[in-house]
């Protein structure tokens, strides 16, 4: 049985090694010339800029995606880079009580509660049920729940999920609780101040932070080194040795369908590719109304292409500099306050900062030099993929110019930068949406809402049309790469379930 797979991004590698390990004749069509979709890296001179992997969830056996994971990649052949600190905040209007205006998010739970106590006695109690809230995390069995497919569990197993119904109570009593609120609780101003700092500036559910802090701890979200393509990479390897195809620089234009039933794909080229399955791990958004034309939709549906149920997640400015500087005495990541508020040709005002610092992966620069890399998130992508189609020229020198002027704030606050400028890179969303077509540029699919643990309103079936699947990071808010592996390997359990095969893997 044949299956077509739209995307060799993270989900659409992962699909098609679940689907060879059960004995599919697979296929992937991918647009661009290499794997790895969003999750990627280039070089630059003597120098790889990354342009995703800062924290990899399961990468140790602590973490439940862990399991994921080992079934593709021989997790032990990479190394892991676990930071201390999370990042470092800097406040604006307070200091600590020891003067700093620095806040470190440690990542080693027993020495954030005693940071934290240490700067605000008089918040202990809410310090220590945070603290406390995040070991109850840590203790929970998740790995039942992350390989299973409910619709596809017997009422006598479903029934015995009963047991993990106080966690899940436990869950959902955090999903609504935003830092915001969290800090309205806390005494000290400067501890207030960094809590509301934690999205800088924005307010979104705590359980985003508290949950990969708890895995943290435990070493659980490391950063592989040697970067995202080399990991991505690993899939790709994986595949292949399963049997599977590739087509690089084969862009799918249309989904081809038979008495409702997906029939093939036809390429960019007009070539046409028959086939029993076709499963996109492509962009939500082109897939559903471009390549499918819009036909298998439901109010639901149009309700999230409206934005109506879900907004699209940040798209991301990023300028990365190769700088023949070590920056040993730096943190790895820091979000500091501007001087004087900076607006993106795009329109957004930034009056806050992040800086990554990668002085910790030998293989992406030469030794003393490293990456600085500063990412502005944005929610008018469509700005800059419009801009460049309309006008590339004046594209190309409103994002020189916006580099530009995000270095000299570099340079203001950390000195002696661009005088050792070796290389410079700068993606926008229309870099994002050109390599990856994803919607707006969006760079993890959907944001979470509030509503963080309650079930999914995005489908893996669409509507009116059989034997097609939908993996990648749009079928779950939040996505980003858990997200990915684990819709790749659901979208497999569903289509053995279909033809009647059990589900292997090896
Ligand atoms: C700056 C940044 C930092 C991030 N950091 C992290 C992190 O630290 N941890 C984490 O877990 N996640 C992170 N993410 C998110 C994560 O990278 C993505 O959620 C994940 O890689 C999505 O994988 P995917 O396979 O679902 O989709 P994609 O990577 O978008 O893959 C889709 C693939 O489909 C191809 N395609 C699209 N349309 C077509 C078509 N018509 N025909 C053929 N091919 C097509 C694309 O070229 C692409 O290769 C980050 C993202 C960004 C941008």
């Amino acid at each position: 049985m044949k299956v077509s797979i739209i995307g060799a991004g993270v989900a659409g590698l992962s699909a098609g090694c679940y689907l060879q390990m059960n004995g599919f004749e697979t296929e992937i069509f991918e647009k661009h010339s290499k794997p790895g979709g969003v999750c990627t890296s280039w070089k630059c001179g003597e120098y790889t800029f990354d342009g995703c992997i800062q924290w990899l969830l399961g990468s140790n056996a602590s973490n439940p995606f862990y399991q994921l994971w080992s079934e593709l990649i021989d997790m032990d052949s990479i190394e892991f880079r676990n930071h201390d600190v999370r990042m470092d905040i800097e406040v604006r209007d307070t200091v600590d009580r020891h003067g700093s205006k620095v806040f470190h998010l440690y990542t080693n739970l027993e020495k954030l509660s005693a940071y934290l106590i240490d700067l605000s006695p008089a918040d202990s109690r809410i310090i220590r049920k945070l603290i406390r809230s995040m070991r109850k995390i840590q203790r929970y069995e998740y790995p039942p729940m992350i390989k299973s497919v409910p619709e596809l569990l017997p009422f006598t197993k479903k029934i015995m999920f009963i047991r993990y119904l106080p966690d899940l109570l436990f869950l959902l009593k955090w999903r609504k609780k935003t830092n915001y609120e969290f800090a309205q609780n806390i005494r000290d101003p400067f501890l207030k101040e960094a809590f509301r700092l934690l999205f800088d500036g924005d307010e979104m559910p705590l359980l985003i932070i508290i949950m990969p802090l708890a895995f943290n701890d435990k070493s659980g979200v490391g950063y592989p080194i040697g970067g995202s393509l080399r990991f991505a990479k690993k899939i790709e390897e994986k595949y292949l040795q399963l049997g599977g195809r590739i087509r690089y620089n084969s862009g799918v234009d249309e989904i081809l369908t038979e008495n409702g039933k997906a029939s093939g794909i036809r390429l960019s080229d007009g070539s046409i590719v028959h086939s029993d399955v076709t499963v996109s791990a492509a962009d939500w958004h082109d897939t559903v109304f471009r390549v499918l034309k819009g036909k298998y939709v439901s109010k639901k549906i149009l309700e999230l292409g409206q934005q109506q149920k879900l907004e699209v997640f940040y798209s991301v400015f990023l300028l990365s500099l190769g700088v023949s500087r070590s920056f040993r005495d730096q943190p790895h990541m820091v979000r500091f306050p501007l001087t004087n508020e900076i607006i993106s040709p795009d329109g957004t005002p930034y009056s806050r900062m992040e800086v990554h610092f990668n002085n910790y992966d030998p293989t992406i620069a030469p030794a003393g030099k490293s990456v600085v890399s500063v990412k502005f998130y944005t929610k008018n992508g469509e700005y800059w993929i419009n801009q460049r189609k309309s006008d590339p020229e004046e594209y190309l020198r409103q994002k020189t110019k916006f580099a530009e002027e995000i270095i000299s704030v570099l340079e203001e606050k950390f000195g002696n930068i661009r005088e050792a400028i070796e290389e410079i890179d700068i993606a926008t969303p229309a870099t994002y949406h050109r390599y990856t077509n994803n919607w707006k540029g969006s760079s993890q699919g959907w944001l979470p809402g509030k509503n963080l643990v309650a079930i999914s309103p995005v489908e893996t079936e669409l509507p009116g049309l059989q034997n097609f699947y939908l993996a990648g990071h749009w079928t779950q808010p939040g996505g980003g790469l858990p997200v990915a592996i684990k819709s790749a390997r659901t979208v497999a359990q569903l289509i053995c379930h279909k033809f009647k095969m059990p589900f292997t893997v090896y």
